[in-house]
């Protein structure tokens, strides 16, 4: 249940309302509990963590899967920087919808 809120990027409250209104833009509140995102200024510098993760597991193999099949090292670190750069906006979005379930079951607030 949790699992599909977090693909859909779904409130961590009540797993129905959308965390996004627009590519970069957040609710300040779920559309439909009212639960509030933005619980203090900086609160989503945990999210770091989140996106940081993403970026190694989804980069690392790209770019050694480029390495090996023979591609010139820079070659391979732009085409792995340009690929990350088009995920930019999907790896921003689960950095975040990640933090906040993550903070809302694992934290105290
Ligand atoms: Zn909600």
């Amino acid at each position: 249940m949790r699992f599909g809120a977090i693909l859909r990027r779904r409130c961590p409250q009540c797993l129905k309302g959308a965390v996004f209104a627009g590519l970069f833009r957040m609710h300040a509140r779920c559309p439909e509990c009212g639960f509030g995102y933005f619980p203090e200024p900086g609160y989503f510098m945990g999210a770091i963590y989140f996106s940081y993760g993403m970026t190694l597991a989804i980069g690392t193999p790209v770019f050694l899967g480029l390495l090996y099949a023979g591609v010139a090292y820079w070659h391979c670190v732009a085409a792995t920087g340009g690929f990350l750069a088009l995920l930019f906006p999907a790896l921003r979005q689960y950095s975040r919808v990640l933090w906040l379930h993550f903070d809302r079951t694992l934290g105290n607030w």
